[in-house]
């Protein structure tokens, strides 16, 4: 099915992972957009709600806690200028070696509507280790190590909290598949599909839907203009041979 006709035939009912100028380090801005950036994209995509879910604190340019009521107060005006979307407050925390494997304790939870958490390069979990070996030929011996650890550590993080998504499974640092999926299954928690990272590709996800697992489409927009993202993606779960009944964010026109 073509890109055209997937847009024709199907809609997002919702984006469920956004960044925005709340992700940064200094005065560099990751995320480039105001909550009411993404909140206009969304209404204009016809999206029936947005989630704004900037980087957990221990990233490069993670979320300041301290700034949660003025991101409240920032959804509650935008809601008045679009108040047909629901606008939900999460984050996407880092899974990190913590007692609750997650930079969110258990004690911040209730702070946010939803945590989504993924894995990420951030400080003291093999990050240099990771990135090295994603990005370079590393042995296979070094990469089986990593796969273990990264693997127990994604397993440990989805037992151990409430987590709504795994964002990008797959992506950054190599893991197992089956383990993380069948963690999923056991969790209840969402398999990301991400219009913005390369994994989970055709065939990890082939390894996902022998699960019972639910999958979403998020676009992981960085820029106001990628919210609501969805059409390649879905058409890289059809490639993957998903029912698109199986992913909750999709729905036919
Ligand atoms: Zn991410
Ligand atoms: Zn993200």
């Amino acid at each position: 099915m073509s890109i055209e006709d997937i847009k024709k035939e199907y809609r997002l009912k919702f984006d469920h992972h956004t960044h925005t100028i709340y992700s940064k380090v200094g005065p560099y801005f990751h995320g480039k957009g105001r909550i009411i950036d993404n909140a206009r994209a969304a209404a204009k995509r016809g999206l029936d709600s947005l989630a704004i879910t900037d980087h957990g604190p221990s990233d490069f340019y993670g979320l300041d806690l301290r700034k949660l009521p003025q991101m409240r107060r920032d959804i509650a005006l935008t809601l008045a200028s679009f108040p047909k979307l629901r606008i939900y407050l999460g984050v996407e925390a880092d899974i990190v070696d913590t007692p609750n494997g997650l930079d969110v304790s258990p004690e911040d939870f209730g702070k946010f509507d939803f945590v989504n958490a993924g894995y990420h390069y951030v400080p003291k979990c093999h990050m240099i280790h990771n990135f090295l070996a994603f990005k370079l030929p590393w042995p296979k011996k070094l990469q089986e190590k990593l796969r273990r650890q990264n693997t127990a550590r994604i397993v440990k993080a989805l037992k151990s909290n409430d987590i709504k998504t795994l964002t990008h499974p797959g992506d950054k640092a190599f893991i197992d598949e089956h383990a993380v999926a069948k963690a999923c299954e056991e969790t209840g928690t969402l398999v990301e599909i991400n219009a913005r990272h390369k994994h989970p590709d055709a065939a990890d996800l082939q390894i996902y839907k022998q699960y019972d697992v639910k999958f979403v489409i998020n676009s992981d927009a960085h820029r106001p203009r990628n919210v609501g993202r969805f059409a390649e993606s879905l058409a890289l779960a059809m490639e993957a041979g998903i029912d698109p009944e199986r992913i909750v964010n999709i729905q036919k026109r």
